[in-house]
């Protein structure tokens, strides 16, 4: 894993990979670091690493990555997979689709996006790619 801390440069080059692998071309997506406070208040979870506000209507959609600056001492993978958190974060935009949903709802949502991050990355880090 990759230690060195990302640019706005870095996000944005994923960004524009991934935007084009998940089919998202026609959406107008923008990615920033944010800290903590800002993530923690968009999201209501304890230690966010990321988060997407989206708008299915106009297919624009802003996400957010933790900044460097406030990532843990210790090395933490969830944090510094900035790639891992952006494509979770792009695959909430084909999810905005259907609409507000209940609690349970939004948790099949993560879980289902948390396995689909996870089989997408194996896929592309699997052929060193
Ligand atoms: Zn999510």
């Amino acid at each position: 894993m990759a230690t060195a801390v990302p640019s706005q440069r870095k996000l944005d080059d994923l960004r524009r990979e991934w935007q084009k692998r998940l089919k998202l071309r026609d959406w107008t997506i923008s990615v920033k670091f944010a800290d903590l406070k800002f993530l923690r208040d968009l999201t209501d979870i304890e230690n966010p690493v990321g988060a997407c506000e989206h708008f299915a209507e106009t297919k624009q959609a802003r996400i957010w990555v933790l900044q460097p600056s406030e990532w843990d001492a210790e090395p933490n993978e969830r944090q510094q997979d900035v790639e891992d958190t952006i494509v979770h974060e792009l695959l909430h935009c084909h999810f905005a689709a259907f609409g507000d949903r209940s609690d349970v709802g939004r948790l099949y949502v993560e879980q289902t996006i948390e396995t689909l991050t996870a089989a997408l990355i194996g896929l592309k880090r699997q052929k060193g790619g």
